[in-house]
């Protein structure tokens, strides 16, 4: 495709992005932040829509705030931003780890959360890593802002419950407590440049010793949407978290998962792969614990 075929329109602020959404419902728009989706798809043929709504210059949703006991992160805020934040690396771990995690330097630098976000790939790497944060999908549209908690937002693969006329506009997260600890473990095809074959995000509440007062775990690619691992969350209390105690919930996470085969790996192995990354992610944690 020549670039002179497309309709590509900038708008200069918020209001007048949202101002083209809802005048253009009658026909099909896809906004472009970073690109580094929507470019691949484009030159695929596979997302052609009549109009592109370039937001890659709105600065104003570009920022990563606290907010009482929330981190506010705009959607144009990008890996890069996440990864060299400290106050997400001091209160949101989680994520820091998983956005150092999508792909190479480049994808870092253009590639947006909100991109990341609406791009609804079950194997997208921020994704575990905010649903372990219970994060909130900002949608805006003239018609006002939803709060859409993201285990309501997907639906399935590249589906998710934005409306036509909205934009992401941020990702609302809670702040990890100061016992609290997080991990992302991913595995790829190759080292970078790769889309998970299986990702895994925890984020769990310690007390002294090896004692786990609760937490949250996720996987990617195991299932149309990313999903929570909700019977191995309710095994992190049942005695401390010693060796033999993470292996009997890695096998418990064996059962949980439901992947497919396709042309990255097939079924089976994305369950060993899925039991032996909460594995390596619990015993990472506990080791980084008992080192603080
Ligand atoms: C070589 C390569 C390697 C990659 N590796 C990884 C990887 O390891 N892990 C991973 O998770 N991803 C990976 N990706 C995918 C991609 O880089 C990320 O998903 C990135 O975060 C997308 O952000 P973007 O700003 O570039 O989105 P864009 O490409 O601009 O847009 C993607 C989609 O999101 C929509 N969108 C963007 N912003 C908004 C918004 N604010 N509101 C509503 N809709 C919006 C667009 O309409 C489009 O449908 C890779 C891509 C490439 C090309």
């Amino acid at each position: 495709m020549l670039v002179s075929e497309m309709d590509v329109m900038t708008p200069i602020d918020l209001q007048d992005c949202l101002h083209i959404l809802h005048t253009s419902t009658n026909y099909e728009t896809r906004i472009i932040a970073g690109g580094t989706d929507a470019v691949v798809r484009m030159k695929d043929e596979k997302w052609l829509p009549a109009l592109w709504i370039n937001i890659k210059d709105l600065n104003e949703l570009r920022f990563i705030q606290e907010v009482k006991d929330e981190i506010h992160i705009g959607a144009l805020s990008t890996h890069t931003d996440i990864v060299q934040s400290p106050l997400l690396t001091k209160k949101a771990d989680v994520l820091v780890q998983a956005a150092k995690e999508v792909g190479a330097t480049q994808m870092q630098n253009m590639g947006t959360l909100g991109g990341n976000v609406a791009t609804a790939s079950p194997a997208g790497d921020t994704i575990p890593a905010l649903y372990v944060l219970s994060a909130k999908i900002e949608a805006t549209s003239l018609d006002g802002v939803r709060h859409i908690p993201i285990e309501e937002f997907f639906i399935g693969p590249g589906k998710t419950t934005l409306k036509r006329n909205e934009l992401i506009t941020k990702i609302i997260l809670r702040k990890q407590l100061e016992n609290e600890v997080g991990v992302f473990e991913k595995l790829g095809p190759r080292k970078a440049q790769s889309i998970s074959i299986v990702n895994f995000a925890c984020s769990i509440v310690m007390e002294d010793g090896r004692k786990c007062l609760g937490g949250k775990m996720a996987f990617g690619s195991v299932a149309p949407t990313v999903i929570r691992a909700k019977k191995c969350e309710s095994m992190l209390t049942l005695d401390e978290l010693n060796g033999e105690m993470i292996q009997n919930i890695a096998k418990v996470a064996w059962k949980e998962v439901a992947p497919i085969t396709d042309v990255r790996a097939t079924a089976s192995y994305r369950r060993d792969m899925a039991s032996a990354l909460l594995e390596r992610g619990l015993i990472r944690l506990m080791t980084r614990w008992n080192h603080r």
